[in-house]
């Protein structure tokens, strides 16, 4: 019975009009309801005080509100990200990465679309899929395969976690990535449904510009996302310069090849005018030589991009070793000497976006398994202080 409750999360205004309809109420309860639940952040019906009490009785009878559960968090050493590790309504788990940027120069500095709002940044990694068939051999993720994609409300409340948690400090989500688990282009309804949630301006009113979606370069995807109307950030995780290289890597690739995903990411940047972010795990003697950097200079001369260059975080599943630091920098420097702007992320372990994934293998492995209770969270989400 519960199963076929509508989950709140997952409609659209429409389709929360179409239900208040159903029960009987006026258009205006829906807007009300979508403010609830967007700008004010309620996660059950009896904080609705605006709705008469009959009608809260009766959503509550009707419909939930599908959060996401948290059962683990963990800082990083640098006490800049925060993970959170949520089991869903079937058990599947999932996590999100809220990383800090204490001041406007360092979120300047992390470059990755240089807008900031006010003095702090506060960028959400969330999950698109449990687990991922794209089989990334570097990526935790990836090592699991895909269990099942996301809802809509599923992505969605990975964010209200989040905004929950920063307003007890008088903060707010300014960014969200789609970097987490999955790869968002392959479930690209739920997640498109999840952009626009978070963009209603009646509701969760983030700009297009705060949103970034990464995908691994799924060029049908591509092209799909530039017909929408919301020009959101695009990263393209690229790690090879050339397909014979990439294909190694990147199983997907031998699908897509390298030529046509450039094509598609020019293709985007022309349609939306916004600069690409390239990502590159730096894999030492895979992708790290000056080859590489020399060709992956050469695919995107001209383009209005970004490269980002994460060294490598070791998984349980693949043998590939992190570049030495002058390694990276030789890399680092060799684009920028071609006129691309990089950034070396240096930061090492949970501190970059990139360990998305392996919170979850840390704590059950890499299959679906019941949780050890020596990991669940604490519910004290102030950072450790330094000792
Ligand atoms: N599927 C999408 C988004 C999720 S992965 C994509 O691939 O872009 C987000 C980023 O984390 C990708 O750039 C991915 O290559 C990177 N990543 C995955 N595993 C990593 C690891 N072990 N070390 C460093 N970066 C990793
Ligand atoms: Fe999937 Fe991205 Fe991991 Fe590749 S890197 S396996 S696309 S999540």
């Amino acid at each position: 019975m519960t199963n076929d409750k509508p989950r709140l999360l997952d409609l659209n205004p429409a389709e929360l009009e179409a239900l208040m309809a159903a029960l009987g109420e006026p258009r205006f309860r829906a807007r009300q309801v979508w403010d609830w639940l967007y700008r004010q952040l309620a996660t059950d019906f009896d904080a609705m005080t605006s709705l008469p009490k009959s009608l809260r009785a009766q959503l509550a009878e009707s419909a939930v509100i599908d959060m996401v559960e948290p059962v683990a968090e963990t800082w990083s050493a640098d006490r800049m990200a925060q993970k959170f590790l949520f089991r869903l309504r079937d058990g599947q788990l999932v996590e999100s990465v809220l990383m800090h940027y204490e001041d406007e120069a360092a979120a300047v500095a992390d470059a990755d679309e240089g807008v900031t709002r006010g003095a702090g940044r506060h960028t959400v990694c969330i999950s698109s899929q449990v687990g991922c068939a794209m089989g990334c051999v570097f990526c935790a993720t990836g090592q699991m395969g895909l269990l099942r994609n996301l809802t809509p409300g599923e992505i969605v409340a990975q964010v209200l976690y989040a905004e929950r948690i920063l307003r007890r400090d008088g903060a707010r989500v300014t960014n969200v990535v789609y970097m987490g688990m999955g790869e968002p282009l392959a479930n690209f309804n739920a997640v498109w449904r999840s952009v626009e949630t978070l963009h209603d301006p009646h509701g969760f009113n983030l700009g297009a510009r705060r949103i970034t979606l990464s995908t691994v370069g799924l060029v049908p995807g591509m092209r799909r996302l530039a017909e929408q109307d919301l020009p959101i950030n695009l990263a393209l995780s690229i790690h090879g310069a050339t397909d014979e290289v990439r294909d190694t890597i990147v199983p997907i690739n031998t699908r897509y090849a390298l030529a046509d995903i450039i094509a598609a990411a020019r293709d985007y940047i022309a349609k939306t005018g916004r600069r690409l972010t390239v990502e590159w795990v730096l894999i030492q003697d895979v992708n790290d030589t000056p080859q590489q950097a020399e060709r992956l200079a050469d695919l995107l001369r001209g383009m209005l991009v970004h490269v980002n260059l994460i060294p490598l975080n070791p998984t349980a599943g693949y043998d590939g070793k992190t570049p030495t630091p002058a390694r990276s920098l030789q890399f680092r420097d060799t684009l920028a000497a071609r006129g691309i702007p990089t950034t070396l992320r240096m930061r090492r372990g949970i501190d970059v976006q990139a360990g998305c994934g392996q919170l979850r293998t840390q704590i059950v492995g890499g299959r679906p398994t019941s949780i050890n209770p020596t990991l669940i969270a604490t519910t004290d989400h102030r950072p450790p202080t330094t000792g």
